[in-house]
């Protein structure tokens, strides 16, 4: 593997790591104070000066404005992103958006795309993903109750979802539901385009998550689709086959969530070491003259070095092999690097004492926020039982002494 970044991508990540701290950074104690929505026209301007420095949608077609980085460069950028909570946002290139756009260019008919993807593309309108339902295990989508049945030209839509995350302020969601309950279990169910201003599309709540509901774009909404009835034509790729969509889509959406848990590692590292380094903690001593404090910083970038090698590894398992032949590396990098971010999290948390636990720190929302990132996208359990099954099988027929 050859690590060297390249001259283009040196110059793109040395602007957005000083956009990230002059321009994103300073705003983040308005961020965590005041609702996100007394903040949009100033998202908007940083938008624009983003588009100005032509960094938007790095990970986008060329053809709807994007920058059109591969896998890899991309990895790097989010890394680079996630040191602001505001950072994909702002760049345009967050989820779920940044998957429902990759669903539609792949999958969306002519009509679909020219409603939807140059707006999402540009920033102008923002979507949701909405699969996951209150009842049952989102570990075990197959088991799914929401349904769209045929009534003349159209899906009619009955079913309760809910951590539709963005869902707040969505111009569409794309739905899962089951269409074809005959099928196998990984053929059942459809995903459906369905505009928010469709009747029928109710918006219970924004969940508080760890006690915050958010709103906009920063919510995960609670839906109670009840006869929600859209057009045939809204159907995303061939009837019955959500799941085989929705596995597209998982791979590099993976290595984007984990380099941007890398960015989170990385500043919560600095902000750890910074505050050892000048917390007096006794007459002429700081924190950092503390060995437990030197062991966890040492441990901590022990960690992030290895999670961010095993990302870039996946990442260039997908590229040279192909998402399927990656399959393992994607499952391991999942859970590993949301725990390190947790451990990362909790250290700098922790030596940052009372402190840490205000939002005088960015720490507090990272704690709060970042905890999910072992539940959703796959929990734990299931990367693990996954890996482990594939390294069993590995093994059938493997002499060993
Ligand atoms: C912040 C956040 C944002 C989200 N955004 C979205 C979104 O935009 N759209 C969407 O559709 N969904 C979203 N989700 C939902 C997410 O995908 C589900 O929460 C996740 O799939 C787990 O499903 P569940 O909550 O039903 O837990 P369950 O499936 O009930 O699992 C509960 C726990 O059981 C254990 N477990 C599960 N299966 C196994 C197993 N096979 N073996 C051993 N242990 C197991 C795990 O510890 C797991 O955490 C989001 C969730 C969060 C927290």
């Amino acid at each position: 593997m050859d690590f060297t970044v390249s001259e283009k991508m040196q110059t793109i990540l040395g602007m957005i790591d000083e956009f990230v701290d002059k321009e994103l950074i300073p705003l983040e104690p308005e961020f965590l104070t005041k609702p996100s929505t007394s903040l949009r026209p100033v998202f908007e301007a940083k938008r624009k000066m983003v588009k100005q420095m032509e960094l938007w949608a790095p990970n986008h077609p060329k053809e709807y404005g994007g920058m059109e980085l591969n896998l890899m460069e991309h990895a790097l950028v989010s890394e680079s992103l996630g040191r602001s909570p505001l950072g994909h946002f702002i760049f345009g290139c967050q989820a779920p958006d940044a998957g429902n756009i990759e669903i539609l260019h792949q999958f969306g008919s002519q009509a679909q795309k020219e409603k939807y993807l140059g707006l999402l593309v540009e920033g102008k309108i923002r979507s949701c993903f909405s699969m996951t339902e209150v009842e049952l295990p989102g570990s075990n989508p197959v088991m799914m109750d929401t349904t769209a049945v045929k009534d003349g030209d159209d899906y009619v839509i009955n079913g309760q979802k809910w951590y539709t995350s963005s869902a707040d302020g969505a111009e569409f969601a794309i739905v899962m539901a089951v269409t074809n309950p005959e099928a196998g279990p990984y053929l059942q169910a459809s995903m459906i385009i369905v505009p928010t201003d469709t009747p029928g599309f109710n918006r219970v709540r924004n969940i508080p998550v760890m006690g915050h509901a958010g709103e906009d774009y920063f919510s995960h909404a609670e839906i109670l689709y009840q006869n929600c009835r859209v057009p045939q034509t809204n159907l995303l790729g061939p009837e019955g086959h959500g799941f085989v969509i929705a596995q597209e889509r998982l791979g590099p959406g993976r290595i984007h969530h984990c380099m941007r848990w890398i960015g989170i590692c990385n500043r919560a590292f600095a902000l750890m070491v910074a505050r050892a380094r000048d917390r007096i903690i006794a007459p002429g001593r700081k924190l950092a003259t503390k060995q437990i404090i030197q062991s966890w910083i040492a441990e901590c970038a022990a960690d992030i070095q290895s999670a961010r090698l095993m990302v870039l590894h996946a990442a260039w398992m997908i590229e040279t092999v192909g998402k399927k032949e990656a399959r393992k590396e994607i499952s391991l990098i999942k859970f590993v690097v949301a725990n390190v971010m947790q451990k990362v999290i909790d250290r700098a948390l922790q030596v940052h004492g009372g402190l840490g636990m205000t939002d005088d720190t960015i720490l507090a929302f990272y704690y709060r926020h970042e905890r999910a990132a072992r539940i959703y996208d796959g929990a734990d359990e299931v990367h693990k039982l996954s890996v482990a099954k594939r390294i069993l099988k590995e093994y059938e027929n493997k002499k060993v002494r």
